[in-house]
């Protein structure tokens, strides 16, 4: 994998949007990395993830973004005019409408790379009654050593500004209920948001939400799911051997 952070974000970006895996179709999702304190490459506005190019990528002022965040509303041209002056390169594209929920992830999500898709599998859950409920328990170890013992769930909220406000309660939710931040933050209705250390990261924890996704559905066939019990989750989240083997997913681009 190249070093450069920009160079690695299109090729996860193209990853997240390959049309074989169903994760983000044309315009859909979004992603984004910190490059240093006060800045971010984010994803432009009305590009797509599968054809992903350097100059679909716009760099932000991440603490200009949090700041509108912290204002309790804006309106959509109001927004428009903000999404315009955090750019730091004015010739660039407009960035995402969803860079003010990704400055958000950032900042309080304890993490340095952001995904973001509308996955088929993930959707054919979060968009029925059940909401992102089949996620509250686990059904097999690797999805508890990959993507977490926990998550955030957001009801549906307008994309974009408003949702920024949502995720962003939901995390110092989660932090005070946890003491760190979740990898996965489910938005019924609309798709994953995910939190990685590194572009792997995001990208594994994509993976492995998808194969349990689709393992989900196919449980209906056989009367449903049969979910671990909350103290063997438990167990796995904790156990020794568990950590090492996460370590180990987490280096095998090197
Ligand atoms: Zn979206």
């Amino acid at each position: 994998m190249p070093n450069d952070p920009l160079e690695r974000l299109v090729s996860l970006s193209r990853e997240f949007g390959r049309e074989d895996r169903a994760w983000a179709i044309l315009g859909e999702g979004n992603t984004s990395t910190r490059i240093d304190d006060g800045r971010f490459y984010v994803k432009a506005s009305g590009s797509r993830l599968g054809e992903a190019t350097r100059e679909d990528f716009t760099e932000v002022d991440l603490h200009r973004a949090l700041e509108y965040v912290a204002r309790p509303s804006l309106t959509d041209e109001e927004v428009q005019a903000a999404l315009d002056s955090i750019k730091l390169d004015p010739a660039a594209k407009r960035p995402s409408v969803e860079t003010f929920v990704h400055a958000v992830c950032l900042e309080e999500g304890d993490c340095r790379w952001v995904g973001h898709g509308h996955p088929e599998s993930v959707l054919s859950i979060l968009c029925s009654q059940a909401g992102a409920q089949p996620y509250s328990e686990h059904i097999f170890p690797d999805a508890i050593v990959v993507c977490g013992r926990s998550f955030a769930v957001v009801p549906y909220v307008d994309p974009g500004f408003k949702l920024a406000h949502a995720v962003r309660d939901a995390l110092r939710t989660f932090k005070k209920a946890h003491g760190k931040a979740p990898k996965i933050i489910f938005l019924e209705n609309h798709g994953p948001f995910l939190l990685g250390q590194s572009d792997l990261d995001v990208l594994n924890t994509m993976k492995m939400l998808d194969k349990w996704s689709k393992i989900l559905l196919a449980n209906r066939h056989f009367g449903g799911a049969n979910y671990l019990s909350p103290e063997e989750s438990d167990r796995i989240e904790g156990r020794l051997d568990e950590a090492y083997r996460r370590k180990r997913l987490l280096e095998a681009e090197k």
